[in-house]
Formats: C-alpha cells, structure tokens, sequence
C-alpha cells in the first residue's frame, strides 16, 4: 500500500525521476541525431497542461528559491500569459505564448521544470492499462528526422508516467488525493495560483 511521505522525500524522489527522464530522452535523443542547437523555433511557446500536484509544488519550490526580484518578474510574466492564453482559448484559438519562465531562450528553472518539458522533443508514447497507447511526435526536428525512416527509436515513457502517478499519490496521500478535483493547469496558471492547496 502507498503512503504518504514528507514533502523533501517527494522532492528527492521526483528529481531522481527526473535524472532518469534526463537520461532515457540523452539516449533517444542521440540515437536520432536530434540537438536543440541552433534551432530556429523554440518549444516553449508550446500550449500545455500539466497533471500533478508534485510537480506543481517542485516547480513553485524552485521559483522562491530565486532573488525576490527575478521570482516578481516571472509572476508577472506568468499574470500576463494567462491573459493571453485566455484570449486566444475565446476567439477559437490554440495559444502560442512564450513561457513565462523562459529568458531569451533559456529555461529560468531547469532543474524545476516539469515532465513535459523533458521529454516533447523526441517522439514518445505512453500506455494505458486498458491496452490503448497514445504516440507524441516529438519536436518538429524531430518529426522532419523520422520522415521517411524505416524505423526510429520511440521513448516509451510509461513507466516514467506510472512512477510519476505513485510519486504523486505519495506526496498529497492516499486518501486525500480521491478527494481533490483532477489539476489541468498550465504552468503560467499553477505560478499564478500558488503552491496547490492539499
Ligand atoms: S519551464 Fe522551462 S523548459 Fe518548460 S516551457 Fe518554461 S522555459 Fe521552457
């Protein structure tokens, strides 16, 4: 049975689930021949929500342990993209915002940043129980590499998934976790929210 864990536990647990998906996208990754250098496009302007309370908490952890002044800069940044991203989502429009954390190319919390950030660029899959399976192309670099290969190496991130979902039943608790509501929050949302009430 899964019980609940101190929240510097979660964190140290998360950070080597991390190390992992770090390692497991390197190798996926150069297998392709796929490298962010000198890329004319940047991946984070691209519009997602994230899933998990652990998550939610590392990245707000790493936030204030920024200088005062840059952590106000990014908030507003993020109270800024959540006007956009409104604005767009009203007139029937997918939102293409840079990250509010993003500093001229640069992620501003990349020990921090969250699952997704770490695994879009090569193509991946993951797996349910009931036996469906969802593929994610990856980066545009990574879709023009792919095209017309016989095969091409796909990140099975399943059990990174499964580890993350355990990690986040561990870190808000087992009992109280059936008593919250789902998150599906952008990253710029879960800054202007504020660490998740559990
Ligand atoms: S958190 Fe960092 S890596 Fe993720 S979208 Fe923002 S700037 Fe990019």
């Amino acid at each position: 049975m899964i019980k609940k864990i101190l929240p510097a536990q979660a964190f140290r647990k998360l950070a080597a689930l991390y190390a992992d998906m770090q390692t497991s996208y390197s190798a996926h990754a150069q297998t392709l021949g796929l490298s962010c250098n000198g890329c004319p496009q940047n991946c984070c302007t691209s519009f997602f929500q994230h899933h998990t309370r652990i998550e939610w908490a590392y990245l707000l952890h790493g936030l204030q342990e920024l200088p005062a002044e840059r952590r106000a800069a990014y908030e507003e940044r993020a109270r800024a993209y959540v006007r956009e991203a409104t604005d767009a989502l009203s007139r029937g429009e997918r939102p293409s915002i840079m990250c509010p954390l993003n500093d001229d190319g640069r992620c501003g919390v990349y020990a921090h940043r969250l699952m997704i950030c770490r695994l879009h660029g090569v193509p991946n899959r993951l797996r349910y129980p009931d036996g469906r399976a969802i593929d994610f192309p990856g980066c545009f670099r990574s879709q023009e590499l792919c095209a017309g290969a016989d095969s091409f190496p796909v990140l099975d991130r399943t059990a990174l998934y499964t580890r993350l979902m355990e990690l986040e039943v561990q870190f808000v608790g087992p009992r109280q976790i059936r008593a919250l509501p789902r998150v599906d929050l952008t990253l710029a949302e879960m800054i202007v929210q504020g660490s998740p009430k559990l």
